[in-house]
């Protein structure tokens, strides 16, 4: 496999490390799966870490970069995230590098010689700055003790958040000498782990997986048949607490629209969408985040950056398109670990306004033509080959052409040295055949993950239960911090009458945690008798009430 040029540090006692953390980032314990990547990351172990939103993902490498000898480098996707970062490391006064769009060419120039000079540790960059030599040179003058993926769910084709230039970091790994990894993210079905590790070409990376659930969030899906009961139902929660938080739209038009008429009834909102000036995004954003304004209306370009602790609830106006997307944007809620409200309004016809994104999306045969066409025509000039040439020459959108071109790749119909891409050989009509197959798949994909965003709204089982499953978690009991499990118990009806036993009998005899067992629901254990009723959890049926005449103790 690989080849590893920086060594494992030696041993470094787990105790020094603790009181490092305290000292520097006011941190008393750890919290799972923290520990485990702090100490890959020490002894140069790649690793997967997939812990919830808020889990304290960063300090699992901000913790270690104190004690490697080496440079840290931390792919991050979006500026605002990088500005957080960089901010909270100051705090902890460790100075880092931040190599983004928005640096001054000459304070970037600085940063790379102190880079190179070995004067600076700690740097984060965005993958797009990798993909390019240029940028890569300071880098490769140093030891790189760990690269860290943050995010790192952007590399799956297959996933919500999918970031094109996600897809070259086993490259730019692999210039760099293939320094220990560590990949981080809050949302990653199996396949989705798979995926990280095949295409960063990790080397057997210790896989580390807390649990997704956060208690203090409560779920809950409203039904409701029409626009006048959606904003009813809003007007409600709004009225039921003072806190703020996030109405997420999938549509700029309904953005808009529910900004204006949230205005109207006298609420506090901004808005946020990807048709807004970046001055006008930035300007809702700080009202937001520093408490000004109570409501966002948002689409979800308002994301990954959202580090706002006391958010109090997040409301789906319309449904994602994966359960993926919805847990993660729900779990902006209650960072800060105090209770709040995840609620999705649940209007089948929202389908199709999903349906409708769903037919854009996945290039299409003639892209293809389009571009080895421009590929070749581009290739008689007899200059390197860059992707934006290529989107330009081709008329097709940049994010598809990396698409396209992995494709191609992977058929061995193109040809990288370096940045530069040379088309070999033709391409056969089977291969088409085998290419658009895989972009089917996908688009197959993608309408099964909304398929079980539509189970997820319909369900009357315990949310957390569906949660766990899809992602790959074991079912578990029922969470009691959903709108089913809370639900008034259904009541199982029998056509006899039964003997009523004394209360203080079926107590003894139905003690909290025995075994029981009914015909039709099967084993279960007792959460608590109320008179002749038992209340009983089912593994597969969650809780019901049941007469104690109708149970037999096991
Ligand atoms: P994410 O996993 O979403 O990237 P962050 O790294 O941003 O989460 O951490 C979320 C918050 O939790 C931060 O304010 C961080 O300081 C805090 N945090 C991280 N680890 C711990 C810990 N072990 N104990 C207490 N707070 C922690
Ligand atoms: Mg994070």
């Amino acid at each position: 496999m690989s080849q590893r040029t920086s060594r494992p540090d030696p041993q470094i006692p787990w105790l020094a490390i603790r009181a490092t953390a305290a000292r520097r980032f006011g941190i008393q314990r750890f919290r799972p799966g923290q520990r485990e990547l702090i100490e890959a990351a020490l002894t140069g172990r790649d690793a997967i870490g997939v812990l919830p939103t808020g889990g304290g993902k960063s300090l699992c490498f901000q913790l270690p970069a104190l004690f490697l000898r080496g440079a840290v480098i931390v792919v991050s996707p979006l500026i605002a995230l990088m500005h957080d970062q960089v901010r909270r490391l100051e705090a902890a006064n460790i100075e880092a590098a931040r190599l983004d769009s928005t640096v001054a060419p000459a304070d970037q120039e600085a940063q790379e010689l102190e880079i190179a000079a070995g004067e600076l540790d700690f740097i984060f960059i965005t993958p797009e700055r990798l993909q390019n030599v240029e940028h890569l040179q300071p880098l490769q003058q140093r030891e790189v003790a760990l690269l860290v993926v943050d995010e790192a769910h952007c590399i799956s084709e297959w996933g919500h958040d999918f970031r094109p230039a996600y897809l070259e970091l086993g490259q730019a790994i692999a210039a760099l000498g293939h320094p220990p990894v560590m990949a981080l993210t809050a949302t990653a079905p199996p396949q989705v782990v798979d995926e990280i590790g095949a295409r960063l070409e990790l080397d057997r990376p210790l896989v580390v997986q807390t649990g997704i659930e956060r208690e203090n969030l409560f779920f809950e899906v409203i039904r409701t048949v029409s626009r006048p009961e959606k904003e009813q139902a809003l007007l409600q929660l709004l009225a039921s607490d003072s806190g703020s938080g996030i109405v997420y739209v999938a549509t700029v038009r309904r953005a808009d629209e529910l900004h204006t008429w949230l205005r109207q009834q006298g609420i506090d909102a901004e808005r946020y969408h990807g048709r807004m000036s970046k001055a006008a995004r930035a300007s809702a954003q700080n009202r937001f985040m520093s408490g000004r304004c109570r409501v966002m209306v948002a689409t979800n370009a308002f994301g990954m950056g959202v580090d706002k602790p006391d958010i109090r609830f997040i409301v789906h106006w319309h449904y994602p398109g994966s359960i993926e997307s919805y847990y993660q944007e729900a779990g902006r809620a209650g960072r800060d670990g105090k209770p709040a409200r995840c609620v999705l309004f649940y209007k089948l016809e929202d389908k199709r306004i999903r349906s409708f994104f769903l037919g854009r999306k996945g290039p299409r045969p003639a892209d293809a033509m389009k571009l080895l066409k421009a590929l070749s025509e581009l290739t008689s000039t007899g200059k390197p080959i860059s992707m934006s040439a290529l989107a330009e020459a081709s008329s097709l959108h940049p994010r598809r052409v990396t698409v396209l071109i992995n494709a191609l790749e992977e058929l061995e119909l193109v040809e990288r040295s370096g940045r530069a891409l040379q088309p070999i050989g033709n391409l056969r009509p089977e291969q088409l055949d085998e290419l658009f197959g895989d972009f089917d798949a996908q688009h197959q994909a993608e309408r099964d993950r909304l398929e079980a965003m539509i189970r997820y709204s319909e369900s009357l089982e315990c949310r957390m239960q569906l949660l766990r499953e899809y992602f790959g978690e074991d079912r578990g009991h029922p969470c009691d911090h959903c709108d089913n499990c809370r639900r008034p118990q259904e009541r199982v009806h029998d056509v006899e009458p039964a003997p009523v036993e004394t209360p203080t009998e079926t107590k003894s005899q139905f003690a909290s945690g025995r075994r029981v067992r009914h015909r039709t629901f099967g084993e279960g254990e007792v959460i608590r008798a109320e008179d002749d009723q038992i209340i009983v959890s089912f593994p597969r049926r969650g809780e019901k009430r049941i007469l104690a005449s109708k149970l037999r103790v096991i």
